[in-house]
């Protein structure tokens, strides 16, 4: 076995050769400090506590550390793709993160050296590197339970849809839209924040169940995308003036599944348009992350909806991540595969770009699931080079 010190001057020549092939192919985005950020890792963490009701840009400081060496049954590994979520903003402002530590967020990495049976370096894994160049991952790691870390075959798909449509966040939409409300054939669903991460999942995936599907999304290239691009019926922009009405001209036979993601103005409008024995799934409501404490959108808005005979119920993804992320994969992956189900990212590069781009999203200046890609991917041929 191999000492402490020796495993770490191993590291350092993986690392270094790995990054030197990076910079050798154009695709390292910091040459300039190449030799001296070697052996640190670089991480956002939580700033300001507690932190403002929306992110600005006082909210995080970019810090460093040493590189850690893997432990038993660990492997360190350099972080690929950062997924930037609206439910990390939830966490922050609920104090659940300890402070200094890198911010959460679920990743797709690369093994650099491995501790744990069954996993080389050279590897690719989803993981929970947070935003950060590098992680632990294996025993002892923290992270939410239902996040198990699994190595990827990029054989069968791109590696930063572990984080998107064939991971999470595509579990979330089929619990929510196929497992919770159970769409028919013919039958209205609308879903909101229709273009963004899970919307334009659960939007394709009640289409593909055989119903008529009104998306609801901000400018007007996002609607215009979920129609040509993604196959739905119609979609309004709620930042229209108009947009109550527009909703319910899209919507002749009123709403028999709504989907509901943003809450607020959005979900007034949605309201009025409930068939009797209508379906809805909460699956977030972004309108009200800014909230003051204290105040449970989610419960008023559920009780305005069971007012109306809707059967309302809450989604966390969490619940569904044991039993069922092996049948929505057997279902789900063939429709991606084919084409049949469409799934846009919105990439951004570099972590120095993770709190602009994570505040960007809040606000609906993303375009599809946002990510940011740290490292270079070696599976996408374009930077073989
Ligand atoms: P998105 O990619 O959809 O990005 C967020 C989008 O929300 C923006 O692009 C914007 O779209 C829309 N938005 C933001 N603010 C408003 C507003 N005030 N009014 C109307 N729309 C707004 O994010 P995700 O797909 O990652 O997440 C979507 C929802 O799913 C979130 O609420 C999230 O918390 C929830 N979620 C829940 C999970 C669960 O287990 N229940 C798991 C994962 C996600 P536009 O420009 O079109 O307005």
């Amino acid at each position: 076995m191999r000492t402490a010190q020796a495993t770490r001057q191993n590291l350092t020549a993986e690392v270094l050769a790995a990054a030197v092939v990076d910079a050798a192919r154009g695709g390292w985005q910091h040459r300039g400090c190449l030799l001296e950020c070697i052996m640190n890792s670089r991480y956002w963490t939580l700033a300001k506590r507690p932190p403002p009701p929306w992110p600005d840009d006082a909210t995080f400081a970019l810090k460093e550390a040493p590189i850690p060496a893997p432990g038993p049954g660990q492997a360190l590994t350099r972080t690929i793709y950062v997924s930037l979520d609206p439910y990390q903003w939830g966490r922050k402002r609920r104090g659940e993160e300890p402070e200094g530590a890198p911010c959460h967020a679920r990743t797709v990495s690369q093994v650099v050296e491995s501790r744990i049976e069954g996993l080389a370096a050279g590897d690719f894994v989803f993981n929970t590197n947070g935003w950060a160049e590098y992680g632990l991952m294996g025993e002892g790691v923290p992270r939410p339970g239902y996040m198990i870390p699994r190595k990827l075959d990029p054989a069968s798909g791109k590696i930063s849809h572990a984080v998107g449509v064939l991971g999470m966040l595509g579990l979330t939409a089929y619990a929510g839209m196929v497992l919770q409300c159970e769409p028919k054939p013919g039958e209205t669903a609308v879903v909101s924040a229709a273009s963004g991460g899970v919307g334009q999942i659960a939007g394709q995936l009640a289409r593909l169940k055989g119903c008529r599907v009104v998306g609801i999304a901000g400018r007007e290239e996002k609607c215009r995308y979920v129609v040509e691009a993604l196959g739905f019926d119609a979609c309004v922009s709620h930042l229209s003036p108009g947009f109550p009405q527009d909703l319910n001209s899209a919507c002749p036979d009123g709403i028999d599944v709504y989907f509901e993601n943003v809450g607020g103005a959005v979900f007034d409008a949605v309201l009025p348009l409930f068939n009797p024995g209508a379906r809805m799934t909460i699956c977030g409501m972004i309108a009200h992350y800014g909230d003051a404490p204290g105040v449970d959108a989610r419960a008023q808005e559920r009780s305005r909806a069971e007012a109306r005979g809707v059967h309302v119920r809450n989604l966390s993804v969490g619940e569904y991540a044991a039993d069922w992320h092996d049948a929505f994969l057997a279902e789900v992956s063939p429709w991606v595969a084919s084409g049949e189900l469409r799934y846009r990212e919105d990439i951004r590069e570099g972590l120095e770009v993770i709190p602009t781009a994570f505040a960007e999203m809040l606000r609906g200046e993303n375009f599809g699931k946002t990510l940011v890609r740290v490292a270079p991917d070696p599976t996408l041929t374009s930077q073989r080079g």
